[in-house]
C-alpha cells in the first residue's frame, strides 16, 4: 500500500481571501511525521461552512494564517469531513493499520494526557491542532481534506464502521458530531427521567438538518426553526415533529412558550436570529446553545430581562469527542439515518461549484465531495 505513496500532497489551495471560491491544485510537503501519524489516501470529503468562514477569513481580524506558516505551503487547503484509507503509520501508531477505512474530523491532533482529553473532553484540548489551518508547536499551518492525502495523529484519527458509505459517513465527522455533542450533553438528564425532551434545532443547513434526525434518534421531539417555510417540507421528511418559520407573522413564541428543553442554534449567521423570542420558548433554566459561528464582528443582541424570564442559560459548543463520534456512528448504523447529501466529483470546477452554492445557500443539505481516487491517480 505504500508504493505509490507520494514524497508532497496535493490539494486546492488559496493564498488570498479574495480566491475563496476558486482553489487551484497545488502540492505541498506535509508536516513532519511524528510516531504516532496515520497518513490517509483521500477518497471524499464533506464540505462545511467553517470552510467558507476560513477561506473568506471572517474569523480572523488578521491576515490568513497559512501566510506564517515556518515550513510547508504557504497556501491553504481546507476540507475537515475526510474519509480515506491508511497508507502510511508512524512507528508508534497502534490503533490503526494498513489499508484500513478511517476518517477525520476537523482536528487532526489531542495530546490525550491533558486532564480535558482524559475527561473525554479532547475536543477542548489546549494541544489541539485543527486538520486545516491549525499551527503544529513546530510552525507548520495544518492542510485539509480537499486533497490527496492528509497526515494527522491517531488520537483525532476515527474508525469508521463498515455498514456506514463514506460519503454518508463524512459530514458526520465535523457537521455530525458538532450537534451530536450538545444534543446528547443537553437532554440527557431529561431522558434519564423517562421524559421525552423538546429539542428546537435553529438554522436548518448541513448541521440542522443532522440535528434533527440525531435528535430524533436519542429519542427527542424535534421542531426545526428556519427562517422561511421553503425548507418545511423536507424537515418533516427529516423527522422533524414540527416547524416554526421565524420570519412569518404568527406570535409563534407565544405558541410555544415554555416548549423546550434545549435550543440548538445551527445557523451560520446571527443577522436573522430573533434571539429575544427565541429564549421565551424555553423551560425554566434550559439552555440556547449557538454552534453556529458567524463573522467575527457579528455579536448575540439579547436583554437580560430576556434570560430573567425562565433563568435560561446562553452558551456554546465545539465539535464533539472522539468518543462521541464512535458513538454517533453506532448510532446512525443502529437508525439508519442518513444525511441529505448532494456528490459533487472532485476537480477545480467541482470545489469552486460547492463552495459557491455553500455560500449561496443552495444546498439541500450536504455536499461531499467524491472520486479522489479517480482525480488524484491514487
Ligand atoms: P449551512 O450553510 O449548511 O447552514 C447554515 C444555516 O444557517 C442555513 O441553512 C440557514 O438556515 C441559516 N442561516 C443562513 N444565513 C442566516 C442569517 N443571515 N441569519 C440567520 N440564519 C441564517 O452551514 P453548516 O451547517 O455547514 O454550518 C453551520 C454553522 O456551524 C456555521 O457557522 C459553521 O461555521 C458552524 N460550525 C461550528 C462548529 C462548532 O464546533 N461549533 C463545527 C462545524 C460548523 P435556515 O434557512 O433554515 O434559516
Ligand atoms: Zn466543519
Amino acid at each position: 500500500t505504500t508504493v505509490n505513496y507520494p514524497e508532497e500532497f496535493k490539494g486546492f489551495a488559496i493564498s488570498d481571501p479574495s480566491e475563496w471560491s476558486n482553489p487551484k491544485l497545488t502540492s505541498y510537503v506535509p508536516k513532519t511525521l511524528s510516531p504516532k501519524d496515520v497518513d490517509i489516501e483521500i477518497e471524499c470529503c464533506g464540505v462545511c461552512a467553517s470552510e467558507l468562514a476560513v477561506l473568506k477569513n471572517k474569523w480572523s481580524t488578521g491576515p490568513l494564517r497559512c501566510l506564517s506558516s515556518s515550513y510547508g505551503p504557504k497556501t491553504q487547503c481546507v476540507g475537515h469531513e475526510i474519509v480515506g484509507k491508511v497508507v502510511k503509520l508512524g512507528e508508534e501508531v497502534t490503533e490503526f493499520k494498513l489499508g484500513q477505512r478511517v476518517g477525520l474530523g476537523a482536528h487532526a491532533y489531542a495530546c490525550n494526557e491533558c486532564s480535558r482529553c482524559k475527561e473525554g473532553n479532547d475536543q477542548y484540548c489546549t494541544k489541539a491542532v485543527g486538520t486545516y489551518s491549525g499551527v503544529y508547536p513546530d510552525g507548520y499551518v495544518s492542510q485539509g481534506g480537499y486533497a490527496s492525502h492528509v497526515r494527522a495523529n491517531e488520537s483525532a484519527v476515527f474508525p469508521i464502521p463498515d455498514a456506514l458509505e463514506s460519503h454518508l459517513v463524512a459530514p458526520l465527522q465535523c457537521g455530525g458530531l458538532t450537534v451530536y455533542s450538545p444534543l446528547k450533553r443537553g437532554i440527557e438528564d431529561v431522558l434519564s427521567k423517562g421524559i421525552k425532551p423538546a429539542v428546537g434545532v435553529i438554522g436548518i443547513g448541513g448541521l440542522g438538518h443532522m440535528a434533527i434526525m440525531i435528535a430524533k434518534a436519542l429519542g427527542a421531539e424535534v421542531i426545526a426553526i428556519s427562517r422561511s417555510t421553503s425548507k418545511k417540507e423536507d424537515a418533516i421528511k427529516m423527522g422533524a415533529d414540527g416547524f416554526i418559520a421565524t420570519g412569518s407573522a404568527e406570535q409563534w413564541e407565544e405558541e410555544n412558550a415554555d416548549k423546550f428543553h434545549l435550543l440548538l442554534n445551527c445557523a451560520s449567521s446571527a443577522t436573522e436570529l430573533p434571539l429575544d423570542r427565541l429564549l421565551k420558548t424555553l423551560k425554566v433554566n434550559r439552555k440556547f446553545i449557538s454552534v453556529g459561528l458567524p463573522d467575527i464582528r457579528e455579536k448575540f443582541e439579547v436583554s437580560p430581562f430576556t434570560f430573567l424570564q425562565s433563568g435560561s442559560t446562553i452558551g456554546s459548543s465545539l465539535l464533539g469527542s472522539k468518543a462521541e463520534a464512535i458513538e454517533l456512528f453506532e448510532l446512525a448504523a443502529k437508525h439508519q439515518f442518513k444525511p441529505w447529501v448532494e456528490t459533487i466529483p472532485i476537480s477545480e470546477a467541482g470545489v469552486s461549484e460547492a463552495l459557491t452554492r455553500l455560500s449561496d445557500g443552495d444546498v439541500r443539505y450536504r455536499f461531499t465531495l467524491t472520486g479522489f481516487n479517480e482525480f488524484f491517480g491514487t
